[in-house]
Parts: C-alpha cells; sequence; structure tokens
C-alpha cells in the first residue's frame, strides 16, 4: 500500500467555498489540526490542541473534491490550528498544485523554516502571517506557549522571508482584548517597509469563559475574560 505523510492525518476539516478568507478569490479552506500555540483567544481551540476530536477527511475524498471543484476555485487557503505544524505538509500542498490550484497558508509565523521551505519549492503564493502583538505580549497571547524572545527570532526570520519575497507574504493581527492602540502601532512597526498590518475584528470565542478543560496549560493567557 502506498504511504503517505503524516500530514493527511492533520486533515479535519473543509469549507468547500469561502470569498472572505483570500481576498479578491473564491476559495475553499482546508483545516489541518494541531498547533504550537495555545492562545486563549482561538476559535478553533478542538482543532487546534485536540484534532482527535474532530472527523478526519480522508485524502482521496479531499482529492475527489478538489479535482471536482478546480474550475470554480481561484485558490485553496490552508489554515488550521497551524499548518506548519503537520510534518510533511509539503505533499499536501503539492497534491492541490498539481490541480493547478494557487495556494494560501495562514501561519502564526513559529516555524519560519517550514513558511522557507514550502516557498522555495514552489508550494504555496501566498503566506498570511499572523503578528499577535507586541513581542513581549506574546508569552500571554499564547497561553505561555512561546517566550518574547522566541517570538522575536522566529517573526524576524518570517520578516526576512518577506523582503526577499514581498508578493508572498501579508501580515494581520487580531484587536483580541488586552492589546491597545500602541500595541498596534509597536506590531505594526516590526514589519518590513512596504508591508502594512491588516488589523481583523476579534470574534470571542464560542463559550462563555476562557479558562476550561485542557486550560492547565495556559494560566497566564486569559485575555478573554480580562
Ligand atoms: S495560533 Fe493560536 S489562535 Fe491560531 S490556531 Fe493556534 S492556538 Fe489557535
Amino acid at each position: 500500500m502506498e504511504e503517505h505523510a503524516p500530514v493527511w492525518n492533520h486533515l479535519r476539516g473543509l469549507q468547500r467555498l469561502s470569498l472572505c478568507d483570500w481576498p479578491g478569490r473564491s476559495c475553499c479552506v482546508v483545516f489541518l489540526g494541531g498547533c504550537n500555540l495555545r492562545c486563549p483567544t482561538c476559535h478553533n481551540f478542538e482543532l487546534a490542541w485536540n484534532m482527535d476530536s474532530q472527523p478526519r477527511l480522508s485524502r482521496s475524498k479531499f482529492l475527489l473534491f478538489l479535482a471536482e471543484r478546480r474550475r470554480w476555485l481561484d485558490g485553496v487557503t490552508v489554515t488550521g490550528g497551524e499548518a506548519t505544524c503537520a510534518q510533511g505538509l509539503g505533499e499536501l500542498l503539492f497534491e492541490i498544485k498539481r490541480l493547478d490550484l494557487p495556494v494560501k497558508l495562514d501561519s502564526n509565523g513559529m516555524r519560519p523554516e517550514v513558511l522557507a521551505e514550502v516557498l522555495d519549492a514552489g508550494l504555496a503564493d501566498l503566506c498570511a502571517v499572523d503578528v499577535k502583538g507586541p513581542f513581549h505580549k506574546y508569552p500571554a497571547l499564547t497561553g505561555g506557549a512561546i517566550t518574547a524572545a522566541e517570538a522575536r527570532t522566529n517573526l524576524e526570520a518570517v520578516f526576512a522571508l518577506a523582503q526577499a519575497r514581498p508578493k508572498a507574504f501579508t501580515f494581520r493581527c487580531t484587536r483580541v482584548p488586552g492589546l491597545d492602540a500602541d500595541d498596534f502601532e509597536t506590531a505594526r512597526g516590526y514589519l518590513p517597509s512596504g508591508f502594512s498590518l491588516t488589523l481583523q475584528p476579534y470574534r470571542p470565542p464560542r463559550r462563555s469563559y476562557a479558562l476550561a478543560d485542557h486550560e492547565a496549560r495556559r494560566p497566564v493567557g486569559n485575555v478573554v475574560n480580562g
């Protein structure tokens, strides 16, 4: 039997049509489970932190869907969770590109080496990277999953990639509770020249409070309640 990369086990969701995930394009959205951060404001926390709670979409069904829909789609958005955490991501992107479909990859920017690999291989056309806020707020914004220094190192590596490939990156920041106008200015100031930071509205997660089940791992980041 043909062996496939672990990435296919992360395939946990498909939105068949979106008109807003990739501005100016009608695309489908593929959701890969797993994430290296624990943001208290996460919408997709079941998918991000406990992907086995979500039904798996088989590789064959996904590829059949794409083959049938490719003429009506302008591209595919690959999101998560955090797609760069899925081992063998390139294999999934390759199958999409094989159908001549452009790829937008959403990322939290914490695995710049994966973004570099994917771009070098021509497997993504656009990387939409989150800049969550000032570096010193990353521990709170990510549930303690990353230090300020790690956030800086990773994002600076992403910014260097963006400088080399200006058309391949966009940056966005979500107006989560705990961030103010000065924070957005600070985050904007990190970007290489020529880039703008798109501010996204914050939609609270579908739960009444921020601390829950797997919350033991994110004690410092309760900015939802705060
Ligand atoms: S980076 Fe944060 S918001 Fe995005 S999927 Fe991971 S935990 Fe959720």
